[in-house]
């Protein structure tokens, strides 16, 4: 608290201003108002989306302003959104954690490793997974102070084309900008019928702070977050029951990715219920009994912790006047075209909060094409190659259309395939599970999707996406060297494979 900052304009703002009697404060807050900062651009959100858009901004010399509302449990202000506070990194830091104490328990032994009793301390657990956060986030302060973007907390809303109300406690100020980018992100979708009670039925940031392993779990919704968090409890030892209305397992997967998985994650103790349709949670005693539906009828499931993982909805909570006139699209997502602009002049929208996978990455490459539109320079973002990845063990990632996808749009494909198992490093690490699976035009040979299954599968996507960038043809990837051993032999040999003339494996 009490801290002063010079704007980019020159004006001299303050927080400290409860620390005058009442009737100076009103007027030292009117003042504030009418004495608006000016910015070449606002971000609102510092999110991944956000925080990159502004540091861009600020990069190609814009004067830029990026406003933030969220605060840590100790109610400090903390940049990096819902992806560093509750999502891709703490719940990597926990499958990490979990996935060495799965080793130790049912690997290590392979390797003539033996160790008996080993036992995991959730709340160091815990306490390192914080430490990840809070050194990322305070990394974000960091960059903005390096690369001169004013870091503001508080509510923001736009009020006018130009002016953005900021609130923070009792406090308000203006700040006006030529243009505005909205990075505002989503929220978890509660269900009616389940409400959370922070305890028992939470989200997925609760599932990120249980202070004991629950000893029954279950999970709504065996989608990406669903999957990821009921592994992560599993491996510590929960018993965990994932609900899914769906009757397909991961439908956005390529069948054959999705068929492995599902087997592989049964096999692993992931108890998965599909077409269970959820009615219902009531709370007895310690416990939840939850009432779901399939095509067997009518079931109870009794667990000690709940996590609701059915999806994320936009934020827009008071963010803007109506009549502003920023467009909403029927399921919530602020309305943007292509380049990100909203039906305002001057006024972007990007990340989670506007149509597209909801995904980091996504956000944050949108953040940097709307900057370099700000600054008068062409962008765009190529929406085609956007990979996907999902942190079970095995991993999967993928990037383009599934082979159903292609078969329903009359696409005329090859395919080729290549098991992990065939590979000399996979032996090795002892994790030979999966597949790389690569589909190319029949005609021109350009890659159209890769759909991988195995261990490090996050990391061997990137290969595929500066690939498929370049327009890359399957002969192209069979062409360039990989070095030995690797994982990445499994991407080389697939591309081989397209054309039959994989090397350590019948074509
Ligand atoms: P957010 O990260 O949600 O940030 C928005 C920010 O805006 C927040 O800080 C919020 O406080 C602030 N804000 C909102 N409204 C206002 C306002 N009016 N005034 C001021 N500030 C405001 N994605 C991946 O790509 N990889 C993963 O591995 C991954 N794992 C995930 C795991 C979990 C458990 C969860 C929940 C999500 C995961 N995601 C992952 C999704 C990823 O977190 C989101 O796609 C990403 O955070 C979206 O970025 P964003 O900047 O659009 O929004
Ligand atoms: P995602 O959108 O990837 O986060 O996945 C959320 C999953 O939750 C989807 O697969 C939905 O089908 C599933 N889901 C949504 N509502 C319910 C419900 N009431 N019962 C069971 N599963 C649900």
């Amino acid at each position: 608290m009490g801290s002063r900052r010079r704007s980019q304009s020159g004006l001299v703002t303050t927080n400290k201003l409860w620390t005058y009697p009442r009737f100076i404060q009103s007027i030292l807050q009117i003042g504030l108002i009418i004495m608006s900062e000016k910015y070449d651009v606002v971000v609102i959100g510092a999110g991944p989306a956000g925080y990159v858009a502004a540091i861009r901004c600020a990069q190609l010399g814009l004067s830029t302003a990026c406003i933030d509302e969220w605060t840590d449990d100790h109610g400090k202000p903390s940049l990096g959104g819902t992806c560093l506070n509750v999502g891709c990194i703490p719940s990597k830091a926990l499958l990490d954690s979990s996935e060495h104490f799965h080793r130790v328990s049912h690997e290590f032994q392979n390797h003539g490793i033996q160790i008996k009793d080993a036992s995991m301390d959730i709340k160091k657990m815990l306490a390192r997974k914080d430490k990840i956060v809070a050194t990322l986030t305070q990394g974000i302060q960091g960059l903005f102070k390096h690369n001169g973007v004013i870091n503001l907390h508080g509510h923001a809303r736009v009020i006018g084309k130009e002016t953005i109300e900021i609130t923070d406690g009792k406090q308000k100020r203006t700040a006006q900008a030529a243009s505005i980018v909205l990075a505002t992100g989503s929220r978890p979708i509660e269900l009616p019928i389940v409400p959370f009670d922070g305890t028992r039925i939470v989200d997925s940031s609760g599932a990120l702070e249980f202070q004991r392993i629950p000893k029954r779990l279950g999970v709504i919704g065996a989608g990406v977050i669903g999957l990821e968090l009921g592994s992560v409890w599993q491996r510590l030892g929960s018993q965990v029951v994932i609900l899914e209305a769906l009757t397909t397992f991961l439908p956005a997967v390529d069948r054959q990715i999705a068929t492995d998985a599902e087997r592989l994650f049964r096999q692993q103790g992931l108890d998965i219920r599909l077409g269970a349709n959820v009615t219902g949670a009531q709370q007895s005693g310690k416990s939840v009994s939850v009432s779901y539906s399939d095509n067997g009828g009518d079931h109870q499931l009794k667990v000690d912790r709940l996590v609701v993982a059915v999806g994320r909805r936009p934020y827009t909570e008071a963010l803007f006047d109506d009549r502003v006139g920023i467009e909403l699209d029927d399921r919530g997502y602020i309305k943007v075209d292509d380049e990100c602009r909203t039906s305002v002049p001057g006024v972007y929208a990007i990340g989670d909060v506007v149509r597209g996978p909801m995904l980091a990455h996504k956000g944050s490459e949108e953040g940097l094409c709307v900057a370099d539109l700000i600054a008068g320079h062409s962008a765009h973002v190529n929406y085609e190659v956007i990979p996907w990845v999902i942190y079970t063990d095995p991993e999967i990632a993928w990037i383009g259309p599934t082979e159903q996808q292609l078969k329903r749009q009359g696409i005329p494909y090859r395919a080729g395939m290549f098991p992990f198992a065939a590979t000399g490093r996979a032996l090795a690490i002892d994790n030979t599970a999966g597949r790389v699976k690569m589909l190319a035009h029949e005609q021109t040979d350009q890659v159209l999707s890769v759909h991988i299954l195995g261990s490090q599968a996050s990391e061997l996507i990137a290969e595929v996406v500066v690939a498929m960038e370049f327009s890359a043809s399957a002969e192209d990837i069979a062409r360039t060297v990989h070095a030995h051993p690797t994982l990445s032999e499994a991407v080389h040999e697939a591309a081989l494979s397209v054309h039959k003339r994989a090397i350590h494996r019948a074509n």
